[in-house]
């Protein structure tokens, strides 16, 4: 914290002081006529009431005041000594008003709209525009002070906000400037409106002016508290009142992101109410939703404590989000909230088979290796259909090893016939690459004999390692078959195609498992892979498991870019790599697994697709 603290703490000290030394050297200490005093003071009121109304934008809610266009228009109507001169009224006034606003906040909003002011003017009086009536010769001194006062506002907002928020240069400037650049441009143009309106009558054409902002400012309030109902029913679930399912996922979405940033434990529930259709027979389905509505509520408050997040994820079936929550904690939690079901009497329960209303649930931790949502959600899933098979009214954590309903993983021997059909599509076009997916298949069958994987894992590496080049099929023959070195742009379509795989592969649905694998085995251990730089186990442990064997069999087959190595030397290289290309775990047993290989195997005849 103090870290970020102290550069920001300077910066803000740093650009205060600039603003009110640039002010009290350009200020000149003006006389001025008593009515010009009126005039002033009346722009400065005016001021504080549009910054009192101002335009709230969607979807945040951030709000812009037109206070801008008035600081603008003074400036091009009665120069800088003048607009300054009404910059530290407002700001007095401001200032003795708002007293609970610490004050150096107060000093750095008027440095900056000081710089901002000033900068604008200059650059204004630089491009020859001349200060009084408007007049169009002036059209582009108008149109670079406008974008001068735009861009210091956001350079001098954006730096304070990377310092303060630590967050990346890019980021931030992009952010401020696809937020503000319409709305404020607009504000800035209506600044020349003003102008116009002065100019004929200064205090009427202020006042004419105010009455619109005012307007706006409640026509847009309007408008957004309408947006802001709207948007909130489009989340949340007509018959509960719960976030609905699509919103549940966007949560998870950030959720999942936010846990993993900050190394903390996240679980998901999903859980399925026992023999609902029971229910909706004996009552029908209007005391059906009612039971659904009184679940909801139950649910909803016992969640709420823990700052848990619910949803209906579909008919009778919700989901809960549980941030900085580990399983241990979530299953006593969920366990607590089964017992007070079942002991919650709801109309006409005891005639369901448990005699009280009960649900089964499944939880999936988050971990640093999990792919997506999905991955996540599918283990809740199978989680809660083992409960469900166990006998209903329980409460199961996904548990890699377990297994689940073989109906719903992956059918290997159908799958396979599928891949291999995919893969023959290879055979035209790039046979190196159809053998060697043949082969590191074969390894992946015998790796994954000696390692302790479940038979979902062991599945969906198999499957992996087969396919796992499926997207060197958009790879133009010629850079395919290139003898020696390849060039920096046919080096970076050949990265592209993990993404390419993955995108082929997403097209079916009963292969999205195997994405991770696809998308992810060139990932290095240190970091320094492709296509996202994951490091350690941030990488999925399946396509860490298969970059050792993808690696092997390059090194060990004749490529047309790369020289063959020898078993020993291969093995040299794995060690050489060991903790940097590739994850030191798997290694040494890959190793000793070679090893233990008869000779006859380097010829790796694995043309029959056979576990
Ligand atoms: P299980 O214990 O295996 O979950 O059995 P079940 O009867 O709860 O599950 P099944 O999937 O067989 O039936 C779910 C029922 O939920 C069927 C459907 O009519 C009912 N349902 C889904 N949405 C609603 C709804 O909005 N209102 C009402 N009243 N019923 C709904
Ligand atoms: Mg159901
Ligand atoms: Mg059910």
């Amino acid at each position: 914290m103090r870290l970020i603290q102290t550069p920001t703490n300077t910066y803000l000290t740093l650009v205060s002081t600039a603003g009110i030394l640039f002010f009290i050297s350009f200020i000149q200490y003006p006389q001025y006529p008593p009515e010009t005093w009126f005039t002033m003071f009346a722009i400065a009121g005016t001021i504080l009431l549009l910054n009192y109304y101002t335009i709230l934008l969607p979807p945040k809610g951030n709000s812009l005041s037109m206070d801008s266009s008035v600081y603008l228009a003074c400036l091009f109507l009665y120069g800088l000594p003048f607009t300054l001169s009404v910059l530290f009224i407002y700001s007095l006034v401001f200032a003795i008003m708002q007293r609970n606003i610490v004050w150096w906040k107060h000093i750095f909003n008027f440095s900056t709209y000081a710089l901002m002011i000033i900068s604008s003017y200059y650059s204004f009086i630089f491009l020859g525009g001349t200060i009084g009536n408007i007049h169009i010769n002036n059209f582009l001194p108008y149109l670079i002070a406008l974008s001068c006062y735009f861009a210091i506002n956001v350079m001098l907002i954006g730096v304070y906000f990377i310092l303060a928020a630590a967050e990346s240069l890019e980021s931030v400037f992009k952010e401020i400037i696809k937020e503000t650049l319409s709305p404020y441009l607009s504000t800035l143009m209506l600044s020349l409106v003003l102008v116009i309106l002065m100019d004929s009558n200064d205090v009427f054409g202020l006042f004419l002016f105010t009455c619109i902002a005012f307007l706006l400012s409640l026509a847009f309030k309007q408008h957004f508290h309408l947006f802001k109902e709207i948007s909130e029913k489009a989340n949340k679930d007509f018959l509960t009142g719960l976030n609905n399912h699509g919103y549940f996922k966007e949560i998870l979405v950030e959720e999942v992101a936010a846990a993993k940033e900050n190394d903390q434990p996240l679980c998901v529930v999903l859980l399925d109410i026992d023999d609902f259709k029971k229910y909706n027979d004996l009552y029908g389905h209007i005391e059906g939703d009612h039971l659904l509505q009184e679940f909801g509520l139950l649910i909803k408050t016992a969640a709420e404590q823990e700052n848990f997040i619910v949803a209906r994820y579909g008919g009778e079936e919700f989901s809960i989000i549980m941030p900085n929550t580990t399983c241990q904690k979530a299953i006593s939690f969920m366990n607590e909230l089964r017992k007070k079901t079942n002991d919650t009497y709801y109309k006409g329960v005891e005639r369901l088979p448990y005699g009280c209303l009960s649900f089964s649930a499944g939880i999936a931790e988050c971990e640093k290796e999990t792919y997506n949502t999905s991955e996540l959600l599918n283990k809740a899933d199978q989680a809660m259909y083992s409960a469900k098979g166990q006998g209903k009214n329980l409460v199961h954590i996904y548990n890699q090893y377990s297994e689940y309903s073989t109906q719903r993983s992956l059918s290997l021997e159908k799958e396979l016939e599928e891949a291999e059909h995919q893969l023959r599509i290879f055979l035209s076009k790039d046979v190196y690459t159809y053998r060697h997916s043949k082969r590191v298949y074969q390894y992946a069958v015998d790796f994954s004999r000696i390692l302790t994987l479940s038979d979902y894992e062991r599945k969906t590496l198999i499957l992996g390692a087969l396919i796992h080049d499926i997207g060197k099929i958009e790879i133009p023959r010629d850079i395919l078959n290139k003898k020696g070195k390849l060039e920096p742009h046919e080096w970076e379509m050949m990265k592209m195609h993990v993404t390419w795989g993955k995108e082929i592969i997403s097209t079916n649905k009963k292969l999205e498992d195997l994405i991770p694998l696809v998308e992810l085995h060139h990932e290095r251990y240190d970091g320094n892979g492709y296509p996202y730089g994951l490091k350690g186990k941030s990488i999925p442990k399946l396509a860490r498991i298969l970059c050792i064997i993808d690696s092997f069999d390059a090194m060990t087959t004749e490529r047309p870019y790369q020289k063959t190595k020898t078993f020993e030397e291969a093995i040299i290289e794995l060690r050489t790599c060991s903790g940097k290309q590739f994850d030191p775990q798997f290694v040494e047993p890959f190793i000793a697994m070679i090893k233990q290989q008869d000779n006859s195997m380097v010829s790796h005849k694995t043309e029959q697709l056979v576990i």
